[in-house]
């Protein structure tokens, strides 16, 4: 047995088989062959995985996101079958007696080109669609195609680190746990770790040369130790621990249905975090009494390109039918920093977490963010929807993103659309926006404390820098005073003030956040009914 140490991201128990992760920038190279034929069988195979791949996409989305969403996989599926592109890769290895996987690049590269260089606006765009079909071909082809994605039965994910745009596209069900040789509790993919609630450690600095793939192993996300061919004894003890866990989640589910009411009287709002539709179904399970902030920007790292209105429409809409009236707190698009989307084609920076990242991109490219804004607006109709912006820092950008809402509303009027009422509320993120929170607060209709950048940006300690995780001190005197500031701003100005980073599922501090006067509270879904049951057991007038 192996012991290798790292920090818990998600402190949950798993046991199973290891499958490592490896990235995708594999370049192809040529061969000669001297069997065509043989070469062609291959493509066939190859070709006939990725309709079967395609397809059961194709059902998951539609599961998930709806028709509108899962229509994709149908087109990847007909450009597949396109006789001319399956000539030209057979054609190719016959007359060039090369190998299938340079003859689908090359066959994928050609009609890309042809794709983008023409007039129509729909049709460039498919450009990208043929690379991604042919990159799945030949994923298939050098025998990756199931390892990437497609993991064949619930696995231990071991990577060397995972940027979320990689975590949210796994197959949720398949994966028992994440490891991840770098990366920090406090980035993205911990915390899609944490809402998807899968066990997960980071910063291990598991050597990925060595031979895992299959390999037996636990982990322990609670002390964050991976365990590589666990013995008898550490089996048993992981079977019993998570046996305790279970009778504990157990226990909590008598608090279902239960108010979250303190000892003296004081109703808090307890929301949950969301990153996809699929999420739902945990925040249903554990009754949280909302959504308090929903990262739309993982709608847009799961595709290949950006999604369109009637796609965020039908997502939106299934979230907020879901939750039959409850509140349901929608961030707009939060890019930048550490989720970067390639199709968004953004300027390398020297310093993304404080360059072109959330509103900023919106405010720069309007057509994006009237996008989203039309497919929130038409989903106001189907349920108790609150829009939130995230990264604000002036009073200026509020009054500007007013403008836009308006002009989309009335875009919307005009076409004689059904929209419902949303309030509209903005995320306290920089100690810019807590330093005029009081000028923010006379302009929105809510406050949400974005506690995971406002520690980074206060202490200026990069969050996705595991090398200063112990200088990541989100108790820092610094950030509770700024929160304190941002909840008095709030109050004065008679709106609500949330907290919906991390920390507000720290329960060492949840009794300070109640003496300030926190009003709601949003966290991972399997954090609610802790949280809840904690909430009930304080008394805030001492
Ligand atoms: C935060 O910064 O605390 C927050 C909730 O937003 P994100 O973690 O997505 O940046
Ligand atoms: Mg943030």
């Amino acid at each position: 047995m192996e012991i290798i140490k790292g920090k818990s991201a998600f402190a949950a128990i798993a046991v199973g088989k290891i499958a490592v992760y490896k990235k995708e920038d594999q370049p192809i190279k040529r061969r000669r062959t001297e069997d065509p034929e043989g070469e062609i069988a291959r493509f066939r195979k190859a070709k006939e995985e990725a309709a079967d791949q395609l397809q059961k996409l194709y059902e998951k989305a539609l599961r998930e996101v709806g028709e509108a969403g899962a229509m994709i996989f149908k087109a990847h599926q007909m450009m597949l079958d396109d006789g001319e592109y399956q000539d030209c890769v057979q054609h190719m290895i016959q007359t060039r007696k090369v190998n299938a996987e340079y003859a689908v690049g090359t066959a994928g590269e050609h009609f890309a080109n042809i794709f983008a260089a023409m007039d129509d606006a729909y049709m460039k765009e498919r450009a990208a669609d043929i690379k991604d079909i042919s990159e799945r071909v030949i994923r298939n082809l050098i025998g990756k195609g199931r390892q990437d994605r497609d993991f064949t039965g619930p696995v231990i994910v071991v990577a060397d680190d995972l940027a979320p745009s990689e975590t949210v596209q796994l197959d949720k069900d398949k994966v028992l746990a994440f490891v991840t040789s770098r990366g920090s509790v406090y980035s993205h993919t911990a915390i899609l770790a944490r809402t998807m609630n899968i066990p997960a450690i980071v910063n291990t600095g598991i050597d990925l040369e060595q031979d895992l793939d299959g390999k037996e192993a636990a982990v322990d996300g609670v002390r964050g130790i991976l365990y590589l061919d666990p013995t008898l004894e550490v089996l048993e003890e992981m079977k019993k621990r998570r046996e305790e866990e279970q009778q504990k989640k157990e226990l909590l589910l008598e608090l279902r249905g239960k108010e979250t009411v303190t000892l003296d009287g004081k109703r808090i709002k307890l929301y949950a975090n969301i990153g996809s539709v699929s999420d739902i179904a945990g925040v249903l399970k554990n009754d949280a009494s909302g959504i308090g902030l929903f990262r739309s920007e993982f709608l847009y790292l799961e595709k290949k390109d950006y999604p369109t209105e009637d796609e965020q429409l039908a997502a939106y809409k299934t979230v907020l039918e879901n939750m039959g009236g409850k509140k349901v707190i929608i961030r707009t698009l939060d890019i930048g920093a550490d989720k970067q989307i390639d199709y968004f084609h953004m300027e390398k920076e020297e310093n993304p977490a404080m360059g072109c990242r959330a509103i900023r991109i919106c405010l720069e490219r309007k057509d994006i963010f009237k996008t989203q804004l039309r497919a929130l607006y038409r989903a106001s109709a189907f349920g108790n929807l609150s829009i939130m912006f995230p990264m604000i820092i002036s009073a200026k950008e509020v009054d500007e993103i007013l403008e836009i809402v308006e002009e989309v509303k009335n875009e919307l009027r005009e076409e004689g659309i059904a929209m419902g009422e949303a309030e509209l509320g903005i995320m306290i993120e920089t100690p810019a926006a807590v330093m005029v929170s009081d000028e923010l607060a006379k302009k929105v209709d809510f406050f949400s404390i974005g506690t995971n950048d406002l520690t980074q940006y206060t202490l200026a300690i990069d969050r996705g820098n595991a090398k200063l995780d112990r200088y990541y001190d989100a108790h820092h005197p610094a950030v509770l005073r700024m929160i304190q500031m941002t909840v008095e701003n709030a109050h004065k100005h008679g709106i609500r003030a949330g907290i919906c980073g991390e920390l507000a599922s720290d329960m060492e501090l949840t009794e300070t956040f109640l003496a300030m006067g926190v009003d709601e509270l949003s966290v991972a879904p399997s954090y609610i009914l802790g949280l809840r049951k904690k909430i009930r057991e304080i008394k805030i007038k001492a």
